[in-house]
């Protein structure tokens, strides 16, 4: 498919678009991820907390793929950080998906306060070393939170999944990951909804013939940035992958920029526990 790749520090390589389950139940899940699969997706992004890992896994299994022919993402909930609890947890997300291995598994919030996410990254690491995971990465974490994850681990996470949309543009975080060669990751990549009836979004889409949703997802992949939209329902499962045949202008481009206006639709990494 046309879906471009992001090579990770690590080596490993990731479609830049992929497809989100965050409030899919798990009795509703595996037609949703199947239609994904059906359209041309080859990425898909759970969490234990979803509550959806066996109906996820259950489609991709089901759909009978190669098992390096789809990307498969979970996360490790905030209270199973530690150590030992993480080995457990991902035991537990491994039996739910019926997966031998997790290309990338992902600490959810950093959870400062606990002040677990370094050990919770060196079972990450002991995980990666006994190949159950093929890379390993961090979500909603700040400059602080990655600085001192790299300093004590010696190890950089290969993606920071955070929200990031048109109002959370979030070029600090984009900047400090360049440095280090982090991928970024965006959630909520559609404002989880709300920026679809943006004035700029809608007139940009009505010139370039295009969704509102196509727009921002363009916006995103001309960013660089790997994109994970959700949707439930197929056509517009289909239409928010179908954003390769059209390119946003320097000034379109621009336009978008301008939205940034620090609004977070999510919890803040420093005040989520
Ligand atoms: P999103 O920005 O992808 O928005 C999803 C919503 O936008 C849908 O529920 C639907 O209402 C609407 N939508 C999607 N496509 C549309 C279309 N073509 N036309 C009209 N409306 C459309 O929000 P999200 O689901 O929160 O984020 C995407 C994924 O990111 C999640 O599913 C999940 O996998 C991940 N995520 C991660 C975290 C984290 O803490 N790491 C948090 C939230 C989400």
């Amino acid at each position: 498919s046309a879906i471009p790749s992001i090579i990770l520090n690590d080596g490993n390589v990731i479609p830049q678009l992929g497809f989100g389950v965050f409030q899919v139940p798990d009795d509703e899940v595996t037609p949703v991820v199947t239609a994904a699969l059906e359209a041309g997706y080859r990425s898909i992004d759970t969490a234990a907390i979803y509550g959806n890992e066996e109906g996820t896994g259950r489609a991709i299994r089901e759909f009978g793929l190669p098992r390096d022919e789809v990307y498969v993402t979970t996360k490790l909930w905030n209270a199973d950080q530690g150590f030992d609890s993480t080995l457990r947890a991902f035991d537990t997300s491994m039996k739910k998906l019926g997966l031998d291995y997790v290309d990338l598994y992902l600490i959810h919030w950093p959870v400062a306060q606990a002040d677990r996410y370094i050990d919770t990254f060196r079972a990450f690491q002991a995980l990666k070393s006994q190949g159950r995971i093929k890379s390993i990465g961090v979500s909603n974490f700040t400059v602080a939170h990655l600085e001192r994850l790299i300093g004590e681990t010696g190890e950089t996470p290969v993606v920071n999944q955070i929200e990031l949309h048109p109002r959370l543009a979030q070029r600090e975080l984009r900047d400090f990951h360049a440095g280090h060669a982090i991928a970024t990751e965006a959630w909520g990549p559609l404002g989880q909804g709300t920026l679809l009836d943006d004035p700029t979004i809608t007139s940009i889409a009505a010139a370039v013939g295009r969704t509102p949703a196509q727009v921002i997802i363009r916006w995103h992949l001309q960013l660089g940035n790997i994109v994970i939209p959700k949707s439930v329902t197929p056509s517009r499962i289909a239409e928010n992958l179908d954003v390769f045949a059209f390119e946003l202008s320097r000034d379109q481009l621009d336009a978008i920029n301008a939205l940034d206006n620090n609004g977070r639709v999510g919890a803040h990494p420093d005040t989520m526990t």
